[in-house]
Parts: C-alpha cells; structure tokens; sequence
C-alpha cells in the first residue's frame, strides 16, 4: 500500500476494482430475448381460434400481476420489451439494478399471437354439419394446445430456472451487499476517525502555531541578545588583545623579576646566615646588657633610699627660710642633689643667756634627693632601670615611707584628677614595662603581666581589687604558699588580673581607688592606716633558647609612720588609734628589722613578724633590689616626724643587701 494514500482513497479504490464484478456480464438470459418470437411462430398462431385460445391461456397464466388487456392485440414487441433491450445493452445482462427494473416492467408477453380483431381475414366457419372437419379441427386444436402447453411448460421451466438465478443472483448481491455494507461502515468509521485525526490535526496545528509564533518572538529576542553579545563579544575581545598585550610586557617584567628574585634570593640566604649570626651576637649582648645592667644597679646599692620634699600646698603655712635645704654634691649645682639638712630649733633647749637656742642641723644624704618642684617625670626618670631590671629576672620592691599627708600616694599611684603629668609610679612602671617587653620581643622574648593589689589594715589583708558583693568587705584573705614547697606566696580570695595595656592598668587603679573609698566611710582615713601593696608578676620565656625568666615587681604605700602623742589623753576613739599605730609601728619596724638582718647577712630573717614583710618575703631576699622612698612634709609643724622618717630612711640606705641573682631558670 501506497504510504501518501489516506484511508478513504484506499477505500475508493477496491470500490473501484469491485465494479467489474458487478459490470462482469451476466449468465442471466433477458426475458425480452428469450420472449422474442420467431416470425413463423407468429405466423402459426395466425388462426383466429388458436389465437383466441391460446391468447386467452398466455394471459392467464403469465400476466398474473397486471390488468389484464382488454383486447389482445398484436404487439410483437411490446415498450417493456424494447427497454429491457435498450437496458440490457446499455448496462449489460448481469447488472442487477438493470435485471430488476427490467422484471418489473416487463409487461407480459402473449404467449400465442392475438387473433386479429374485425377487419383482419376471419377464420371459414365451419358448417354444421361437417362434424368430421370440426373435429379435425379440434384435434388439430388439441395438438397445437398440447404443443403449445408443452412450450409454455418449457418457458415455465426456463422462467424458473431464470427466477431461481435472479434469486441466487438477488441473494449474491445481498450478500455483496452486507460486505459492500460492512466496507461502507468500515470507510465510515475510517473516515470518521480520519475526521478525528484531521481535528486532531488542526488542534495540534493550531498548537503549533502558536508555539511557532512564540518560538518566533523568541527567536527575535534571541536575535536581539545575540546582536548585543556579539557586541559585547567585540568589545571583550578588544579588552582581552589589550591584556594580552600587557600580559606580554608583564611576563617580560615577570621574567626579569624572576631573574632580579633568584639573585635576591641567594643574597637573602646570606642575609639570613648574617641575621643568624647577629641575632647570635646581638643575644649575647643583651645578656651581657643585663649582666652589666645589673652590676650597675648593684654599683647604686640594691638598697636604695630616695627622699622626695612635697611642695607645701595652698592653705598652708609657709615654713620659715632654711628649714629644709638642698646642699649641692661635689660636682657643683648640675649635679643631681643627694642631700637634705632640716634645721630644727629646740624650745626646750635655751641659751645661758637666755635667748633662744640656734636651730640644730640634721644632714641627711641618700641615694638622691628630689625638692619640692621635682615632677612626676624627674622622680620616675631616676628609677626606671630599676624596674626594668623585674624584666630581667630580679625582684624589685618600691617602698614610700613618710608621715600622712607627706606625698607617698601621691608617689606611688599619682596627683587627683587623672592628669598625665601627675601619674605615679605605678601607671608610669607598667607603661614602661609593657614597652620593653614589646621591644624584646623582637628578640624572641614574650612576656606576660599579672596584677593584685591589697590593703594591709590592723594585720588583716583586704582585697583592694574586689568586685561585686565582695566590694569594701576586708578580713577575709590571707597569705599563703601557692603550693606544698613552694616558694611562691598567694593571697587568698584575692584576684589576680593579667593585664597587658595601660587601659587595664588604669581599671584597676581606679577599682582600687573606689574600693579605698568605700572603706573611708565606714572608718575614717583608714588608707593613711594602712598598708597598700601593688605586685605584678612578671613572666618572660625565650622559646627557642628554652630560657624563662620571672619575678614580682612591687609598688607598696606605707602607712603613716607618725607617732601618737604620748601626751594626749586615752578615750575610747585613741585607744583604738594607738592599737592601729603600735600595729603600724609594729610593721614598719620589723621592715626595718627584716633589712637589717638581710644586710647583716643573718641566719634569721624576721619575715613572719608582720603580714606586709611575710606577703614581701619574696621581693626583699639577696636577689632582690630594693627602693625606699622617703616622703617630707616641708611643713614646720611636721619637722619632728620628718625627722624621725629621715634617721628611719639613713638606717636603710647603711644597709647593703647582698649581690641579687636574677631569678633564671
Ligand atoms: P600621703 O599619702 O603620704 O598621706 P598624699 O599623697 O595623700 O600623702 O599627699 C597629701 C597631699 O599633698 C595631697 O593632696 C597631694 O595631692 C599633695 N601632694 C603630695 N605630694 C605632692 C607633690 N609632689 N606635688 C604636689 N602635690 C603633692
Ligand atoms: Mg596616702
């Protein structure tokens, strides 16, 4: 089968190859030509009686479903006769449309020849009388009726045999035409599916199109994208040709820097074999700054004794000319002055003449002496080397010693008001520390701060740092060893801050500071009463030399070392004061007792005989360097207790602590 050939013209063409059967001539003979009469059967039924006769049997026996003629008249061949012909030549003897109309129409055929009627010759009538030709006749009659029944049964038998075809061939066509039928609803339903699919068709052409149509607005948009990309294209493509170009000059420049790179390489080898070696070299000289750093302080006495005047403040008297005064050393007026003469006149002591006796001299001289217009700056200038000597490995321990009112705080942790110039010991040490400590590190060395700060009140210790519910409450901490034989002392419940910047040091000064306040209130100047000690400990590691070093740095305000006065009466309130001065008395003399016995080099050294020289154990043994400020009231009314602080400080500054060993591991 065709493949472009649809259903329906498949159809169509067994249609077409199935006519010839029907158009295939038929077996079928026509009732016209079998009807026809030879003219001399017509002529032989010419006798007016046989006529009659038989015209009267054919019309009886054949023309059964039409009217019957109402005269018989000749008619040799009748319309139905003449059409069966023209229809059996036209569609031939085997179409069957054909054969029926030609058996509907046919109108019967005599089957003998009409007698002729009226002006026709009348058959002679027999007389009568001639019996014998009347018989003849009828027998004659009888013969041809016979005959002529003998025919008629022959036609008969034809005509059956002609019907049982045309049934055979009705019943042929029936069946052509179920199958004719069954095709026609087979070609229906194709066509009708055709028509389904053709719906089909056009609804999914109908799809496609607009599919199509949107396909094609994309396309244009794709089109307008590709022009615009085609530009970008350009536009990169000249970008990229322009750093192609500066690839090339950099790859030029790359390969005579990687030339200029080997050769800084091999010099940078021999920089670093050169680095080693200085680094080697400039270790070596470091250790031999701090060995010579060290001869140095020790040259300056490991014992030192500072004595700082306080300006007099506004409000107070004005001390008479000459009652303290600044002698200059050998060297002349330039240099640094070392001494102090406090000139005091003796009521008691009179002249025989009775005029007053001259004041007495004092001369006093230390390792330096600072007047009342030294500042800050000056005083700090004069010890720092010491305290960098806590980074080398040696303890340190700063004392001030003075009256109240003298200017030890004033030394240690500074002037009110948070000016920069009037910063103390304490925010000026650590600034310097945490700075030498970032220049070492250059060296290899990391060094690491932590900070506490206590009050010795009445021989109980106080956390001066406290936070919380804790703030102001005092009684609660003490001294211990950090652990089962060691050296190391702690003080309970206190806390130990690590700091590493000026920000955290100042914090903690000012916690200090508000937690003194707190304990004004409920006793009154109780911090002149008392004993602060600032510690920082110090620890500095060299890794890859394996070296460590560590030791406590310390900052302690003295109480006042003022006496009571014998001669005042004992209430309630004084005796109270008089137990906190033997307390303080107590203390401040086994200090002094402590560094006798280290100068003297004794077995036994008096640590335990007070809390402030069994917490300071550590910072005043042989290694230790020592610095004892001596604060000066330049009042009138103070000269006794200067005085007395003074002969204190002498005592200390005779006494010389054995050569310090840093503390290195
Ligand atoms: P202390 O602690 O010995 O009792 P302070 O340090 O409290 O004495 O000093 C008493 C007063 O004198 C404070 O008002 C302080 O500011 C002031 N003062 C102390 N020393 C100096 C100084 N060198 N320059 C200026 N003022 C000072
Ligand atoms: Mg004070």
């Amino acid at each position: 089968m065709d493949p472009q050939r649809s259903p329906l013209l498949e159809v169509k063409g067994n249609i077409e190859l199935k006519r010839p059967l029907i158009k295939a001539p038929s077996q079928l003979p026509l009732s016209g030509s079998r009807l026809k009469r030879r003219p001399d059967q017509m002529e032989d039924g010419l006798e007016p009686e046989k006529k009659r006769t038989r015209g009267l049997g054919a019309t009886t026996k054949i023309t059964t479903s039409h009217p019957r003629v109402p005269s018989l008249t000749t008619v040799p061949q009748t319309q139905g006769q003449t059409t069966a012909q023209k229809v059996s030549k036209k569609t031939g003897p085997r179409c069957s449309t054909a054969i029926a109309t030609g058996l509907k129409n046919q109108k019967p055929v005599p089957a003998v020849p009409v007698q002729k009627s009226g002006r026709g010759k009348k058959p002679s009538k027999r007389p009568a009388w001639d019996l014998k030709g009347q018989l003849c006749d009828l027998n004659a009659e009888l013969k041809r009726c016979r005959e002529r029944t003998q025919t008629l049964d022959q036609e008969n038998q034809q005509l059956q045999d002609q019907l049982r075809d045309a049934q055979q061939q009705v019943k042929a066509l029936g069946t052509e035409r179920t199958t004719l039928e069954g095709h026609l609803a087979k070609v229906q339903a194709q066509a009708e599916q055709g028509q389904q699919e053709l719906k089909n068709l056009r609804a999914c052409v109908l799809e496609l199109e607009e599919r199509l149509s949107t396909q094609e607005g994309l396309v244009q948009e794709l089109q307008k994208k590709q022009v615009e990309l085609q530009e970008e294209r350009r536009g990169l493509m000249s970008q990229l040709e322009e750093k192609e170009r500066r690839l090339q000059t950099s790859e030029a420049a790359l390969s005579s820097s990687q030339a200029e790179v080997a050769s800084l390489q091999q010099e940078t080898v021999a920089q670093a074999a050169l680095l080693t070696e200085r680094e080697e070299r400039l270790h070596g000289l470091e250790m031999e700054r701090r060995r010579l750093h060290n001869q140095l302080q020790e040259l300056k006495g490991n014992i030192r004794v500072f004595c700082r005047v306080r300006p007099v403040l506004p409000g107070e008297p004005t001390p008479p000319p000459g009652l303290l005064l600044f002698p200059s050393g050998p060297g002349g007026p330039s240099d640094p002055p070392t001494r102090l003469s406090l000139s005091r006149s003796d009521e008691r002591r009179g002249t025989l003449s009775g005029a007053p006796a001259p004041p007495t001299r004092h001369d006093f001289s230390f390792d330096r002496v600072f007047p009342p217009g030294s500042g800050q700056d000056e005083v700090f200038e004069e010890i720092a080397m010491l305290v960098q000597s806590a980074l080398d490995g040696y303890p340190v321990c700063i004392f001030a010693y003075g009256q109240t009112g003298s200017g030890k705080t004033f030394t240690v942790e500074g002037g009110p008001g948070g000016d920069p110039q009037l910063e103390g010991l304490i925010p000026r040490a650590l600034r310097h520390l945490f700075s030498v400590a970032q220049e070492l590190s250059g060296q290899g060395w990391t060094y690491s701060f932590v900070a506490s700060y206590v009050e010795i009140y009445n021989e109980t210790v106080r956390d001066l740092l406290a936070t919380g519910t804790r703030k102001g409450q005092g009684g609660e901490c003490e001294i211990r060893r950090a652990g089962p034989g060691s050296e190391e002392l702690t003080v309970t419940n206190a806390r130990y801050v690590p700091v590493s910047c000026e920000k955290e040091v100042d914090a903690l000064l000012h916690l200090a500071r508000q937690n003194r306040a707190v304990a004004r209130t409920a006793q009154n100047e109780r911090s002149s009463r008392s004993h602060s000690v600032f510690q920082l400990q110090i620890s500095g590691e060299h890794s890859s030399r394996g070296l460590q070093c560590g030791a406590p740095l310390s900052l302690v305000d003295l109480a006042g070392s003022e006496r009571l006065d014998p001669g005042l009466a004992l209430g309630p309130g004084e005796r109270e004061r008089l137990r906190e001065t033997q307390a303080i008395n107590s203390s401040l003399s086994t200090l002094g007792l402590v560094i006798m016995a280290l100068s003297n080099k004794e077995s036994h050294v008096p640590y335990r005989n007070s809390k402030l020289t069994y917490l300071l154990q550590n910072s005043l043994g042989g290694s230790a360097k020592m610095l004892m400020f001596v604060n000066i009231s330049p009042l009138e009314e103070n000269v006794s207790e200067s005085l007395n602080s003074l002969r204190f400080a002498s005592k200390v500054n005779q006494c010389v602590i054995g050569t310090a060993q840093a503390n290195r591991k």
